[in-house]
């Protein structure tokens, strides 16, 4: 069993040690119980368990504390992507959830399974989701100085159950002051994939990952037979060839965890029982 997450970019320029000490403190934590959770639980359930413990934590640019858009309000997207039966599902610029991968967890049981804006807030209402700020002091002081901050704080997870089953999910609060509207790599395949061979989730700028693939290209490349590391390292120096911005962590069905990132540094923990693999 294998359990790898990410928080986002750290950026040794703009944020404290302090900052730093936290996330830090904050992964090995969540990593600890997500890990604990998937004793008994399978790779789906701890991914959703799981991304929800990131969602709740203000640190991190998802659920709450996600950042906010141009127009000062809070559009997250998230997606689920269950390695064993191929089947993902999503929300898009959703308002006013507490946690985003809930909504996207219901969907996977629809036939619409990506879902957008208004029509993913009413799906949500639908399901019983209470409206909930996800906006924090912190944010608001950030939107305040207008900043756009792309390299801080999406999060994602893989895991691989006992079974040798993977999933992934991915969440987040976008750029931060983006135009309403824009779409958010974190609920596209570009993203968040996996099949039964590899799972993968991203970080860093949309834009980039989406021209790159990234999620996609790796666990495609893993199945047509290039290792977990190979895939990776041949991604990205696509990806560094348009100059792209990203991170991303995987772990392959032979539970081998890997994690990349083209610019420093992806913020991850990677966790197997044994010691906990932590950003430095
Ligand atoms: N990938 C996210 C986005 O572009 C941002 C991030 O990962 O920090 O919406």
């Amino acid at each position: 069993m294998k359990i790898i997450i990410h928080g986002g970019f750290f950026s040794e320029s703009s944020q404290s040690d302090d900052t730093k000490l936290k996330k830090q403190n904050a992964l090995k934590d969540i990593i600890e119980k997500g890990y604990e959770f998937l004793q008994t639980h399978s790779a789906l359930e701890t991914v959703i368990y799981t991304t929800c413990l990131l969602e709740d934590c203000p640190l991190f640019n998802a659920g709450i504390g996600s950042q906010i858009q141009a127009d000062g309000k809070i559009r997250m997207s998230a997606a689920i992507m269950n390695g064993s039966d191929c089947k993902f599902s999503g929300v898009i610029n959703i308002e006013k959830v507490q946690n985003p991968v809930l909504v996207a967890e219901k969907l996977l049981k629809e036939e619409d399974r990506v879902l957008s804006g208004q029509g993913a807030k009413q799906y949500a209402n639908s399901q019983g989701f209470e409206s909930f700020s996800t906006e924090t002091e912190e944010r608001k002081k950030e939107y305040n100085m207008k900043l756009k901050s792309s390299k801080t704080g999406t999060v994602g997870c893989v895991v691989l159950d006992r079974e040798g089953k993977l999933a992934v999910a991915t969440s987040t609060g976008g750029k931060g002051f983006e135009i309403p509207g824009r779409v958010s790599d974190s609920a596209t395949i570009a993203g968040n994939y996996a099949n039964k061979d590899c799972a993968v989730s991203c970080t860093g700028v949309g834009e980039d990952i989406i021209n790159g693939a990234l999620a996609c290209k790796i666990v495609t490349r893993v199945t047509d037979g290039q290792s977990i590391q190979s895939a990776f390292k041949n991604t990205f120096t696509e990806l560094n060839e348009i100059d792209g911005f990203a991170g991303a962590i995987g772990i392959d069905s032979k539970g081998n965890m890997f994690w990349q990132e083209s610019h420093p540094k992806i913020v991850f923990a990677a966790y197997d029982g044994g010691e906990i693999a932590l950003f430095e």
